[in-house]
């Protein structure tokens, strides 16, 4: 694809440096891309840098983890303003949130007779968020697992046994957050957060009031017909399409940057949306 709107770096749960993520951009021919990381902006200011330097167009995102009562909703930003002290603020806020939640997953683990050790796990981490990835890629190491399937089976997924929700960030939050600081925003990988068209569409019409603009109705593993509904409920609510790879690196085998996406033609919708006609 020509966009690929969905990619985290090591500022986050990806393997791959934000230079190196513009490099293999640029090397696989795209056009333009957005950097996602898991409630950061750390990786932004490299990658803006390298991309100017070699010639890619570059757009600065976040991908908020949020949820609700019953599930795990994610909101993709695009066109951030980091000068935005509240944004900035909120951030912080959301970085305390998954510190404390991390605490909890820790406790819950060795409740369950895992000897967890959060600074070990930190380790794994190179960038400041730690995720449940990295939780993953720490049980398999320690040998409780063998593989980080099975980690998100038995202790980290919803049906594990050292889940733990995150805590205070429900979805609209986020997207009013994203809105007030100027950017797009968009609902992540619908058919993830919940595979039912009828409370995922009511979960549009929700965030819709307070500022959601788009749906990422092209996402690596949605069928074709996925897809297709997807853009039909964009259509429905005048919201347009986003889509990406959801690329980590070594973290996410067998996904590259660029295997899903969008068409230039979409994203100059997105980019003339974002800037209210002033394009
Ligand atoms: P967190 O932001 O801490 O909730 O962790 C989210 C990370 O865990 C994301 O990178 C997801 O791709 C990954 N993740 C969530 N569920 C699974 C799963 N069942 N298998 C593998 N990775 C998962
Ligand atoms: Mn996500
Ligand atoms: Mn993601």
């Amino acid at each position: 694809m020509e966009v690929d709107l969905h990619i985290h770096t090591i500022a986050s749960d990806g393997t791959f440096t934000p230079e190196e993520v513009i490099l293999e951009a640029k090397r696989r021919g795209l056009k333009a891309l957005a950097i996602t990381d898991h409630d950061t902006v750390d990786g932004i200011e490299e990658a803006k840098k390298k991309a100017q330097e070699i010639g890619i167009e570059f757009v600065q995102g976040i991908e908020i983890s949020c949820n609700t009562q019953d599930y795990e909703v994610h909101i993709l930003g695009y066109f951030l303003n980091l000068e935005d002290k509240k944004f900035m603020n909120e951030l912080e806020e959301l970085k305390k949130a998954r510190d404390n939640r991390n605490l909890k997953i820790v406790e819950k683990l060795k409740a369950c007779g895992i000897d967890a050790d959060l600074e070990e796990i930190a380790k794994m981490a190179p960038g400041k968020i730690i995720s449940r990835l990295h939780f993953a890629n720490y049980l398999v190491e320690k040998g409780a697992v063998l593989s980080k399937e099975e980690a998100f089976d038995k202790y980290l997924g919803k049906r594990g046994r050292a889940y733990i929700p995150k805590e205070n960030f429900p979805p609209e939050r986020a997207v009013k957050m994203l809105s007030e600081n100027g950017a797009f925003v968009s609902l992540a990988h619908p058919k993830l957060v919940v595979n039912n068209d009828g409370i995922i569409e009511n979960m549009i019409s929700n965030l819709v009031k307070v500022g959601l603009n788009g749906i990422e109705a092209q996402y690596g593993t949605f069928s074709p017909s996925d897809i297709k509904k997807y853009k039909k409920m964009a259509k429905r609510h005048s919201l347009l399409v986003t889509g990406g790879s959801n690329f980590h690196g070594a973290n996410r085998e067998g996904v590259n940057i660029g295997d899903t996406g969008i068409t230039y033609s979409q994203f100059r919708l997105i980019k003339e949306r974002n800037a209210g006609g002033k394009l």
